[in-house]
């Protein structure tokens, strides 16, 4: 199952374009995309019965995928690559720190950007399905609704500002955090523990990885967090970028006027933003 927010309204994305949800399971579902996860067994085996689109699908009018979960986590350092380029040893722990939901938006988007170093970190995105505490390793995945594709944008001189970094408010600047163009479930992914990623800026390849060089498994990250907070359906987990980011890079490399970052995870989708300047005032 494919599932797309559009105009805040929950579409199931079928072979050549989409399904109004609540139109048409006449009234078994609401049309609220955050409220498919606290019923998501019975979405998808409705939707295993729907077959013919209703209308078009452009990615363009898209929303997140999950736009209003009650946590947000993401993992830094879950690449090996990564973590060396970012001056780092490999973590014993997920290293974990959340986005705030303010920064989040569709999969095609515009970026104003703000002052500062504006940086690329391409990442897989899992949604939570069911409600999860002290969840084993082994059963990590049944916890997990799908997949979808993020941007992790961050602001690096505000993220190393300070006597502690500020992860959280440096990676949740306006639009810092694009995601979709779907929810794509788990049995529509071939090897969700070998997922290629990448991202490009103005067609130049910036990342490449694979989620099977994470340090850190989806469904490990899933046990780790559950074994101290509970997981609500629907909450987010940006799940760690492989190496190619622009501070890692020598020169360091960062974003600028007129550049647009292409970014996207095998067999689940792609993101297009694109970045202005702010407008001035004088
Ligand atoms: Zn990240």
């Amino acid at each position: 199952m494919r599932i797309a927010n559009v105009d805040g309204r929950l579409k199931l994305l079928v072979a050549g374009g989409a399904v109004d949800v609540e139109a048409a399971a006449a009234g078994q579902f609401g049309h609220d995309p955050q409220a498919a996860y606290e019923r998501f067994d019975d979405l998808q085996h409705w939707a295993a019965t729907v077959g013919q689109p209703e209308e078009a699908f452009s990615p363009e009018s898209a929303g997140p995928p999950a736009p209003a979960p009650r946590q947000v986590f993401a993992i830094g350092l879950n690449y090996l690559d990564h973590a060396t380029e970012s001056g780092f040893e490999a973590p014993k722990a997920p290293v974990v720190f959340t986005k705030y939901v303010s920064s989040f938006s569709g999969p095609v988007s515009q970026v104003t950007l703000p002052e500062g170093s504006i940086d690329w970190e391409v990442e897989v995105v899992a949604v939570i399905a069911k409600t999860a505490r002290a969840v084993p390793a082994e059963r990590g995945w049944e916890h997990v609704a799908g997949l979808t594709v993020g941007q992790d944008l961050s602001e690096r001189v505000l993220q190393q500002s300070g006597p502690a970094p500020q992860f959280g408010l440096a990676k949740s600047l306006p639009g810092f955090s694009p995601m979709g163009p779907a929810l794509v479930t788990l049995d529509e992914i071939d090897q969700p523990e070998d997922l290629g990623l990448g991202c490009a800026v103005n067609g130049e390849e910036m990342q490449k990885g694979s989620t099977a060089d994470m340090i850190f498994s989806i469904p490990q990250l899933v046990a780790y967090l559950s074994s101290l907070v509970t997981l609500f359906p629907g909450d987010v987990i940006y799940t760690g970028t492989p190496p190619g980011v622009g501070m890692g890079r020598t020169p360091p490399r960062y974003l600028s006027d007129g550049d647009r970052l292409h970014s996207w995870v095998e067999g689940i989708g792609e993101l297009q933003q694109h970045f202005v300047s702010a407008p001035t005032n004088n």
